[in-house]
């Protein structure tokens, strides 16, 4: 089917830009076969903006990720709301301009829409996983720009459209979305931040320690030599540009040979302290309040970088992972964890010579297919290997997941023969499960070792797996 450009009407008052055309109302209805990308006229910035806003806060993954081009008439401002849309063009007056290129270009960004998993096309309104989403669908990393725009200061113009002012600001969100590991930072700027409005507009300056005002002069402290009097040098002063000692009465004459001003410091108006340390605090332009600076919130304001399980919680979403599931049924340990467990196993088996342990390795194969084929079962269906997962493992026996489908289990007291026995039956009722319920069937690799204190966990896995 031919794709053509469609323009987003979203005001009466929309100069009319492409033939093809769709309102904010029907965008659920619409054949997005069609649609090359929404052309929306930013004549008015902030209306245009608005209407993204609308389209952004959709809940469809094929409405919320469509690519949008604003176009712009003469001059444009540098307003960083023009970076929020997936290009801007330029709207000639004879209206002579080429959609088409920009067509070929956006045109990855429907291939991406395209190729998420049919379950995950319905509406998901999860707003992390929305932000996810629109960095794989555009290959981008999340940018700021500092911007006196926004009252904290900085902006990151392409997620922006998609937080209300009810959401966790796009801050606080990538730096939750880090913590979970699904990008990852490098340092754009520090800041500080008001800890009462979270404003970045602070105004810093020194106050008194004696007295808190900030009504302070920067004076010059002078040293007399002959009777080593020093103080600030109004004390001196008579005249203009006369010095004299106020301790002995001596005219100072040439700096360097009568005196030296050995350094600034700040004398108190108010209650004429002088000192050279001083209070600095900061005063908010947004919400007035006035904060001690070391109590400011300084924070660090990143780029961000889909990380590769970034990516994949981008196409199926954060809630299916099957790990996850394992991890709330199972408590999984970390690798690092696991061999240490191991070391000691082993240690303690051939201390002893009383009994053996096995270590197992469980490969599901496709198991990220399984998304795609089982749509909105796959979880339940990962809950159901969750189980049956449990019911072939004791408490004492400690499991630690590789990756999203590599499982590595430590089965205490229980011999490479007795282990491979429970094997099978987890890849019994695996093949059970499947069968009866679904078309397609799950591959499993499976692989049992003796616990012995030549065992490393890293080489078996890596064998295992190149196998
Ligand atoms: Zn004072
Ligand atoms: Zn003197
Ligand atoms: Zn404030």
């Amino acid at each position: 089917m031919k794709k053509s450009p469609f323009q987003l009407i979203f005001a009466d008052t929309n100069t009319v830009l492409l033939p093809d055309s769709v309102t904010l109302a029907e965008l659920d209805k619409t054949n997005w076969q069609q649609v090359s990308y929404l052309a929306i006229d930013a004549t008015n910035l902030s209306d245009a903006y608005v209407a993204l806003e609308k389209l952004r806060q959709y809940g469809l993954p094929s409405v919320y990720l469509r690519p949008v081009v604003f176009v712009f008439a003469n001059a444009k401002s540098d307003s960083w709301q023009w970076q929020a849309a997936d290009a801007i063009i330029e709207k000639d007056s004879d209206g002579a301009f080429d959609w088409f290129d920009l067509s070929e270009k956006l045109e990855s960004i429907n291939r991406w829409i395209d190729t998420l998993p049919t379950f995950e096309r319905v509406v998901d309104g999860n707003l992390q996983v929305k932000v996810l989403r629109l960095l794989a669908s555009r290959k981008i990393g999340a940018k700021p720009i500092a911007t006196s725009d926004i009252y904290n200061g900085y902006v990151y113009p392409a997620l922006q459209p998609f937080f209300t002012r009810h959401d966790m600001g796009p801050i606080q969100m990538l730096a939750f979305l880090q913590e979970q590991k699904l990008i990852s930072p490098t340092l754009f700027d520090r800041a500080h931040f008001c800890i009462h409005c979270d404003s970045a507009f602070l105004n810093f300056k020194e106050t008194c320690v004696e007295c808190g005002s900030h009504d302070l002069d920067v004076v010059e402290l002078v040293h007399h030599f002959k009777c080593a009097f020093t103080a600030d040098i109004s004390r001196f002063k008579q005249g203009r540009d006369n010095l004299v000692c106020p301790k002995c009465d001596k005219q100072l004459q040439h700096i360097g040979v009568d005196y030296d001003k050995p350094s600034v410091v700040n004398k108190c108006r108010i209650c004429q302290h002088v000192g050279q340390d001083a209070n600095v605090v900061a005063k908010c332009f947004h919400c007035n309040c006035t904060t001690d600076s070391k109590f400011l919130e300084l924070r660090r304001i990143n780029n961000y970088e889909l990380t590769s399980v970034g990516l994949n919680a981008a196409f199926y979403g954060l809630q299916t992972y099957f790990t996850n599931i394992l991890e709330a049924e199972l408590q999984l340990v970390s690798l690092r964890e696991f061999e240490l467990f191991i070391n000691i196993e082993a240690a303690r088996i051939s201390r002893y010579a009383k009994s053996q342990s096995a270590l197992a390795i469980v490969r599901f194969v496709g198991l990220d297919k399984i998304h795609f084929e089982l749509g909105s079962k796959a979880k339940q269906v990962f809950s159901e290997l969750a189980s049956i997962f449990k019911s072939i493992l004791r408490e004492t026996d400690v499991i630690t997941a590789y990756n999203e489908s590599v499982f590595v289990i430590l089965m205490t007291e229980t011999s490479k023969e007795k282990a491979d026995l429970a094997l099978d039956r987890l890849n019994k009722a695996v093949e059970k499960l499947f069968s009866e319920n679904f078309d397609s069937a799950l591959n499993m690799q499976i692989q049992a070792f003796n616990v012995e204190p030549e065992l490393q966990v890293k080489r078996t896995l890596e064998a295992f797996l190149s196998n």
